[in-house]
């Protein structure tokens, strides 16, 4: 018998900037595991606040990837939803009210540092200095009547600690002073950044849990700060490991690793031109950062979705073991029907 566990509503938050790298598929896949064995909802949202990166272009093969994977979004920019809009350009009037809302009640505040003198603090080495942080009404005016432009800073409370409540670490505390700077979380053309938008929008969409790669976790301390700032409760979040290239040695990066002399896939473009069934790279990436069992290698979506709990996800990087994805690919499609065989060869051959 497995445990009921409560629908939970999680979100792949990918920024279009390029393909879809096999860390933020799999990300995908555990975050649509876990909707499937909780019976909750999987939304896609897209991030593309920051206007310089984003490409078009790669929402198209985005979602054609996920599709390709099985893995089906309940609420999204092209299915629509409750929660919408599912872009996060679009909702730029949201993140600006909740950023002057934080200004009004003194969480926040209003910074006229100019881009040269920010660039002399960086050439000296130096962080922010919170130089506008407790400016009386007279500066601030004196300064708007310059015809500064302005960007929001949160105001970092300057003691105490912040605790992350993480389901693979368990509870990650930090020491204030240890978060940057007063972060921007509206820049200066009324564009949020990603700390205000993405804390909104996990709120307002009712995220519960939040899967999303391990390289986030220094970013988490500062989102539980906006959380309570707004007096939101924080969701459950859940820090994946990362995935380290088959030398175990660097994280994975966008260079393809070559083993045995041939370059391997690394974008999910990668695994559907080069002949892999998604049914093996489902069963490869599951068992990537989690494990089915100690022995059984070859399990279908089915029963992995019986199985998947978030807890059990491992803290410790893993290698990506390539040679076991070539093995399974093989399996799968040793196990297909000869006519399939001829359907899924056929366009890699013409
Ligand atoms: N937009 C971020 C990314 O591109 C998402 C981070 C998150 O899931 O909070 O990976």
């Amino acid at each position: 018998m497995t445990e009921k566990l409560t629908p939970a509503r999680v979100r792949f938050a990918p920024s279009p900037t390029g393909h879809l790298h096999l860390g933020g598929l799999r990300t995908a896949l555990f975050d649509w595991m876990y909707a499937e064995r909780t019976g909750g909802q999987f939304v896609l949202r897209i991030e593309d606040t920051d206007q310089k990166r984003y490409n078009p272009e790669s929402l198209n093969s985005l979602t054609r990837g996920l599709r390709w994977l099985g893995l089906d979004w309940q609420e999204g920019p092209d299915v629509g939803g409750p929660y919408g809009p599912y872009v996060q350009s679009e909702r730029k009037a949201l993140y600006e009210q909740y950023a002057q809302q934080l200004v009004a009640e003194g969480k926040a505040y209003r910074c006229y540092t100019t881009e040269a003198e920010l660039e002399e603090l960086r050439k000296a080495n130096k962080e922010y200095d919170r130089r506008h942080r407790w400016l009386t009404p007279e500066q601030r005016a004196a300064l708007e009547a310059e015809g500064r432009a302005h960007v929001v800073r949160f105001a970092v409370p300057l003691e105490g600690l912040t605790t992350v409540p993480d389901a693979v670490r368990g509870s990650v505390v930090v020491d204030n002073q240890r978060i940057p700077v007063d972060p921007v979380l509206l820049k200066s053309d009324g564009m949020p950044t990603y700390h205000l938008a993405v804390v909104v929008d996990d709120h307002l969409m009712q995220i519960t849990h939040i899967l999303r790669g391990e390289e986030w976790l220094p970013s988490a301390p500062l989102h539980v700060l906006l959380y309570a700032a707004f007096g939101w409760e924080p969701p459950v979040f859940v820090h994946l490991p990362i995935i380290l290239d088959p030398s175990g040695k660097g994280k994975m990066s966008k260079r393809k690793p070559v083993v045995d002399g041939r370059e391997m896939p690394v974008f999910v473009s990668d695994f559907m031109q080069e002949g892999y069934l998604p049914e093996a790279v489902f069963n490869f990436l599951a068992n990537t950062g989690w494990s089915f069992d100690a022995e059984r290698e070859i399990f279908t979506r089915q029963e992995a979705i019986a199985r998947f709990d978030v807890k059990d996800i491992s803290a410790k990087a893993t290698a990506l073991d390539y040679k076991k994805l070539e093995w399974l690919n093989g399996v799968y499609i040793r196990a297909l029907e000869p006519a399939a065989v001829k359907t899924h060869l056929l366009p890699l051959v013409a």
